[in-house]
């Protein structure tokens, strides 16, 4: 796809220059971050200026919420299917007790936020997964929202982002967590079949039943540089073949090589990138994009 060419840079200006975040105020109280590439301590306040991202080029994870913010235009994102929390369906040992002190600790019902935004003037449907709740984990609540986003894209004839982190299928909900993967595939599938856009910005790490399902789903795919994308994990895929895994086995830069990813996309690029993919997308459809 050649239009894609000229993303095809795994470093960013901020990367490639070194250059530092935006100077703000800061509180000596405040607290740091250390960055696990260069090991260098910033104050939270000004990784969050440089969206999250270290002046090496090192993506931290970002909330649902935050990437949300990040993301979408000013005040424009309205929340679907916010009421739906999940039950205990197998009675599974010590999980609603896990629900309840996860979701005070993230302030979540569950591992996806879905809703209708506006980015760079254009509208969308958008889910964004929480690693902070139970790494991102599907079960019946992330298939069930996720499939009513797709019903609903579907007849409002409109675009979905998916911005998707997961640990995979959650074992707490067993079959009923891999089921999801064909509900949700069932969805994307009618909302492609009637000629409708859905646009996947893999984050670190996307792995197991999501991986399998929606999240290599899109008809167009980005990552975020360093991320981990893959289905089973490297030692249990190495255990199994018997056979020394490839360098970079599993990042999205060798899946970007491989063909599975489209482009990477650095934080720095990606309000102006998706919303100039989705624009194109709604004006091939006839939509006007204001
Ligand atoms: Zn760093």
């Amino acid at each position: 796809m050649p239009i894609l060419n000229f993303m095809r840079r795994p470093h960013n200006e901020l990367e490639r220059e070194g250059r530092s975040a935006a100077e703000v105020q800061r509180d000596q109280h405040e607290p740091e971050k250390t960055c696990p590439n260069c090991h260098k301590e910033q104050p939270l306040s000004r990784l969050w200026a440089n969206g999250n991202v270290c002046s090496c080029g090192y993506h931290f994870r970002m909330s649902a919420r935050q990437r949300i913010r990040f993301l979408t235009d000013k005040d424009t994102f309205s929340e679907l299917f916010a009421d739906i929390s999940s039950g205990d369906p197998l009675g599974f040992p010590g999980y609603a007790e896990k629900l309840e002190t996860v979701g005070a600790a993230s302030g979540e019902r569950d591992a996806v936020i879905c809703g209708t935004a506006k980015i760079g003037g254009t509208d969308c449907c958008m889910f964004v997964m929480e690693p902070y709740f139970m790494m991102g984990s599907m079960g019946a609540v992330v298939g069930e929202k996720i499939t009513r986003l797709f019903e609903y894209a579907t007849e409002k004839r409109m675009p979905v982002l998916g911005c998707t982190v997961s640990g995979g299928a959650r074992m707490q909900e067993g079959l009923i967590s891999l089921m999801q993967m064909a509900k949700t595939s069932a969805a994307v599938l009618r909302h492609s079949e009637a000629g409708l856009f859905y646009l996947v910005l893999l984050t670190d790490p996307t792995t197991g039943g999501v991986t399998a399902s929606f999240a290599m789903e899109g008809d167009i795919i980005f990552s975020e540089p360093g991320a981990t994308v893959g289905f089973a994990g490297a030692r249990v895929v190495e255990q199994t073949t018997r056979k020394a895994l490839p360098k970079g086995f599993q990042t999205a830069e060798s899946l970007l090589e491989h063909g599975f990813v489209d482009a990477i996309l650095p934080r720095s690029r990606q309000r102006e990138v998706i919303s100039n993919v989705l624009r194109m997308h709604s004006e091939s459809e006839g939509r006007d994009a204001e």
